[in-house]
């Protein structure tokens, strides 16, 4: 088969090097419109479970992953003065250029034509040469725009504004931190990815952002602020910013997800909210998907619809857990005057993917706790 991927994000190198792995014969490239190691954010995390998927699918890269990354079980809720420690959470952090060199890595070894500094505009000339093109070229998609009257998107922006820094202070563990400025409450997503460094999101809401200047405040001294409003938490080391930029989270889904040879795949197909940190999951699952419809046999249409219909529930059930997670947080101020323990229970539980005996389970003695302080209220 002739096979065009368009983008070289996790989505893209991981079917490509899947496919290339399958069959040496056929011949897959990658455009990607820039340079192998470019890339936004800090780290991403995993469950315990995508990286059994991931050994399951190609050992080598798995192999190679795991090396460099940082692991642990524990969700620690910061509100106020005092901190609120959830066991039994199975997570891992990589650095994102990290897992990106990986499946670079991989691709080249096996044989996949990698085009770096390659922005596709011709894409119906690229669609007519191959048997499949595969859209994976992000969250503001070239490929689901130019054929958006057969995908037939829809586009929702989130309520809260966010940005994706990193600092040398090391959090062990998912930490989620909660502080009021004199603009609002800010909430920080942070974890460690690697020895050095961990990730460092901030988000709150309109009202906050505009209160606190932050839309009229440049680079270093919005981070100069932010240190100040966590200051507690960061142990006196900056925040590091990496092109970081002030964004509203996009959801995306599509009516339909091919048309004849295309399709599209992670983010250009559909996003979920950072706050349930799935999207780099579901962009190497849905390869992973798409990959076992190709190979089954069958023509590339009837592949393409098979993969829709299988892989649309499973995204649906994420994306419904995820807009749960974000309303939460956009109402983190409504939720920021409860006591620390009902906070971390509400907060665990808000995507409504985790019930109270799941997490009874993870974490026994978190339940009764809580409980605790349910019954002494
Ligand atoms: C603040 C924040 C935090 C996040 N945290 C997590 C997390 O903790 N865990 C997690 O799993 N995910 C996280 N994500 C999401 C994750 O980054 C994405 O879901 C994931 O990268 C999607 O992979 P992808 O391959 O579909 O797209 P991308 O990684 O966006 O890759 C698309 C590629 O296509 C290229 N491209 C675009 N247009 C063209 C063109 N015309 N020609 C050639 N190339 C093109 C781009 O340069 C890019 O390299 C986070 C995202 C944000 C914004």
């Amino acid at each position: 088969m002739r096979i065009n991927v368009i983008g070289g994000g996790p989505a893209g190198l991981y079917f490509a090097l899947l496919m290339k792995r399958h069959d040496p014969s056929h011949e897959v490239t990658v455009y990607e419109r820039n340079p192998p190691d470019a890339t936004f954010g800090w780290g991403v995390v995993f469950s315990g479970r995508t990286l059994r998927n991931l050994r399951e699918a190609d050992p080598e890269s798995h192999r190679r992953l795991t090396e460099s990354f940082e692991t642990w079980d524990n969700v620690d809720v910061v509100l106020r003065d005092s901190k609120v420690t959830v066991r039994g959470n199975d997570f891992s952090g990589v650095a994102r250029l990290g897992l990106l060199n990986i499946l670079q890595e991989r691709c080249a070894e096996l044989g996949v034509g990698l085009r770096f500094n390659t922005a596709v505009e011709d894409l119906d000339a690229l669609a007519a040469g191959c048997d499949l093109l595969v859209g994976a070229d992000g969250v503001g998609s070239f490929v689901r725009e130019r054929y958006a009257e057969e995908f037939r998107p829809a586009l929702e922006r989130g309520r809260n504004r966010y940005i994706w820094y990193g600092t040398r202070r090391l959090f062990h563990g998912l930490t989620l931190t909660f502080r009021e400025s004199g603009a609002g409450v800010f909430a920080a997503h942070s974890y460690k990815f690697s020895k050095e460094l961990s990730t460092f999101i901030v988000e709150c809401d309109e009202g906050t952002w505009t209160r606190a200047g932050l839309d009229r405040m440049a680079d270093a001294e919005a981070r100069g602020y932010l240190a100040r409003v966590f200051e507690r938490d960061l142990g006196g080391e900056e925040l590091l910013s990496n092109n970081s930029r002030w964004i509203n989270f996009l959801l995306v889904r599509n009516e339909r997800w091919s048309r004849r040879n295309v399709v599209l795949l992670g983010d250009a197909l559909h996003t979920a909210h950072f706050s349930i940190g799935s999207g780099t999951k579901l962009a190497i699952e849905d390869s992973i998907a798409l990959f076992r419809h190709i190979t089954a046999g069958t023509d590339v249409a009837s592949a393409l619809a098979e993969f829709e219909r299988a892989r649309r529930p499973v995204i649906e059930e994420y994306q419904q857990a995820a807009h749960e997670s974000r309303v939460w947080f956009e109402r983190a101020g409504e939720h920021f005057r409860l006591d620390p323990l009902p906070f971390a229970f509400s907060l665990m539980t808000r995507s409504r993917r985790v019930d109270y005996e799941s997490l009874r389970r993870r974490d026994p003695s978190f339940v009764a706790a809580y409980e605790e302080a349910v019954a002494r209220a």
